[in-house]
């Protein structure tokens, strides 16, 4: 508990660090605990030192640690729940059940399924479906995975040359204003991952170059707002920071490595 605290207490006055270094206001990143492979207790733990946002790579285990949290605090405990994770179309229903926000959309197909169960389901009410506003209240906030670093091992919409591809650019603008007009989610940015290892300057180009397609993107289609990037880890968050990431998503640096 006290280490977690620590841990936390360390991340956090980082971030507010690389924030200024940025000219940037701290309360504008986001900090995602990444709790992937650590059991319920130790959300619990990190609920105790103050921690609310939660991230979860595979959607079963989301689903089972939810569970067991609510169980524990109650329905109504402040928790937001992120899904960080590339989901395969047959765990949609799973996702849209138990997830609040999902940062790893890469592919149309995935979005469709989402955006249909989430209308069949008790968390788009009737009123709300009437509705001439978009996005609804409650749709699932969903952020599009770009590879912008070209490494194969890297899902999401291939992104690697867009400055110089119309094709890339196409794909990308097609597919978000499709995504942006489905009724049960609600696109608010770009997800990405910097390249394993690589030099401090490769990172950063990722990151910033993710932020240009971020802002083209929003230029480019009316019907939403790309305003909102997931990127940065326990070795990177920092680099992200200063690119201008709104969430971090860190699991070691608050956890401690994964056995
Ligand atoms: C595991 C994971 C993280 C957190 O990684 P750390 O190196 O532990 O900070 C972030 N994003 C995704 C998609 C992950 O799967």
């Amino acid at each position: 508990m006290n280490e977690i605290l620590e841990r936390y207490t360390a991340v956090t006055h980082r971030i507010t660090q690389a924030a200024q270094r940025a000219g940037r206001n701290p309360n504008d990143i986001t900090l995602v605990a990444v709790t992937k492979t650590w059991p319920a207790e130790t959300v619990l733990a990190a609920y105790e030192a103050g921690m609310r946002q939660f991230g979860e790579n595979r959607p079963e285990e989301l689903a089972e640690k939810r569970t067991a949290v609510e169980s524990q605090l109650g329905p109504d405990n402040g928790i937001t729940w992120h899904l960080i994770g590339t989901l395969q179309s047959r765990k949609t229903s799973l996702a849209a059940d138990h997830a609040d926000v999902f940062h790893a959309l890469d592919r149309l197909k995935i979005a469709n399924r989402l955006s249909s169960h989430l209308l069949e389901n008790r968390r788009l009410p009737e009123n709300e479906l009437s509705s001439a506003f978009r996005p609804l209240p409650s749709a699932l906030p969903v952020f599009l995975e770009v590879n912008v670093s070209g490494e194969a091992s890297k899902s999401g919409w291939d992104m690697r040359k867009w400055e110089n591809s119309a094709t890339q650019r196409d794909n990308l603008r097609n597919a978000a204003e499709t995504i942006a007009g489905l009724p049960g989610l609600h696109l608010v940015g770009l997800m990405t991952m910097a390249p394993w290892d690589a030099p401090e300057a490769e990172i950063r180009s990722v990151f910033r170059r993710t932020r240009e397609l971020s802002m083209w993107l929003d230029a480019e289609i009316a019907v939403a707002q790309i305003t909102q990037l997931s990127m940065g880890m326990t070795d990177d968050f920092e680099i992200a920071i200063e690119e201008g990431a709104t969430h971090i998503r860190v699991g070691r640096a608050i956890f401690g490595s994964r056995t």
